[in-house]
């Protein structure tokens, strides 16, 4: 039985992976932090469902000793880093943290690899925010990164450090660069979930409006889901190479909200305001990424379209919004 560490398990993307590995037949283990031992109900929900086939362990990007001891214990065959600070405004606000925990948690866990389990596989979660200003378009692996956010360099750092251990030490090292990728378990904070919930709450009439900052910039949506597959394809490959994952189709942030709104009979117009508190101090307008090496060497394509994702997310919240109210009322 193949072993598989995940780093971020109880984030979107692991929960998603740790489902699809455990389809596989892995067993698959993951690192959370202890606060996420002490509070497992909120911490946890994302995994609750498949929590009794997992292993976790307690550790901290911060702290190289118990990635290290963790790496050793396990002695995974495959090594899934997903765990990062990964919320761009985040990052402004505190590009300290952003910077420490992505980049020396990265480096971490590669020199824990490199120590205790050289011939174990590297996933590094790369992301088109390492293109940010992009001269071209669509973004393939070849495109220039030219980061603008903290988030960005973190993780243009990081992509940097698997391709060193992967040319230096000879590791089985590669990026995934995952375009946006959202779900009915994305966190609220990204501007795909804001809308969606929002949206659930206007049709139910909890609340009213919803603000946004800017409607311009455009993204490459796909699903989560489909893209965790693209993740472990790469690992089962001959060669470590870094791919573009990626839906190829690019909508604006308007576009997203009025689709969600359009999926139950609003008119986004009517409901969303501009509030200047949600801009960036530096903005990426722009992203498309082209997925044909995928294709062609993963055999890997998208299977949600923007429009099911879009619709899903928002019959999703209104469903999860609909059974808390009745939990409250059945309190009452
Ligand atoms: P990102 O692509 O990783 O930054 O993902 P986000 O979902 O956080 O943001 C996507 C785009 O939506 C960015 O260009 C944001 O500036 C834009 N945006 C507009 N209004 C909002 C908002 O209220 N919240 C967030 N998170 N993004 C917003």
């Amino acid at each position: 039985m193949k072993k598989a560490l995940i780093t971020g398990i109880t984030g979107q993307d692991g929960s998603y992976l740790a489902e699809f590995l455990l389809s596989k037949g892995y067993e698959v283990h993951g690192i959370v932090r202890n606060n996420a031992i002490e509070n497992p109900e909120h911490r946890f929900y994302r995994i609750n469902h498949i929590l009794e086939k997992l292993t976790l362990h307690s550790a901290s990007l911060e702290n190289y000793g118990s990635i290290y001891n963790v790496l050793e214990k396990v002695q995974p065959d495959e090594c899934y880093h997903l765990a990062a600070i990964s919320f761009v405004s985040y990052s402004f606000e505190d590009p300290f943290s952003t910077i420490n925990t992505n980049v020396n948690g990265t480096l971490s866990v590669l020199s824990a690899i490199k120590e205790r389990v050289p011939r174990c596989r590297f996933y590094f979660a790369g992301t088109s925010e390492m293109f940010g200003n992009v001269n071209e378009s669509p973004q393939n692996e070849n495109t220039p990164f030219n980061p603008r956010s903290p988030y960005g360099i973190s993780k243009v750092t990081g992509y940097h450090l698997t391709k060193n251990f992967r040319e230096s030490y000879n590791m089985f090292a590669l990026s995934g660069i995952l375009f946006n990728h959202e779900s009915p378990r994305r966190g609220y904070e990204f501007v795909s979930r804001k809308i969606t919930t929002t949206v659930a709450k206007i049709k139910l009439g909890l609340v009213k409006e919803l603000k946004l900052g800017s409607l311009e910039p455009k993204r490459d949506w796909g699903f989560a889901g489909d893209y965790v597959k693209a993740m472990w394809l790469m690992l089962q490959q001959d060669s470590s190479e870094d791919y573009v994952i990626a839906s190829g189709e690019c909508h604006s942030v308007k576009e997203f909200a009025e689709t969600a709104f359009a999926s139950v009979d609003l008119d986004w117009k009517e409901y969303t305001k501009i509030d200047e508190k949600f801009y960036r101090p530096a903005e990426v307008f722009e992203l498309k990424g082209d997925y044909s090496k995928a294709k062609k060497k993963l055999n890997w394509e998208p299977e949600v379209s923007f429009c099911d994702l879009v619709k899903d997310m928002v019959n999703h919240d209104l469903a999860l919004l609909k059974k808390q109210i009745s939990n409250v009322s059945v309190v009452r």
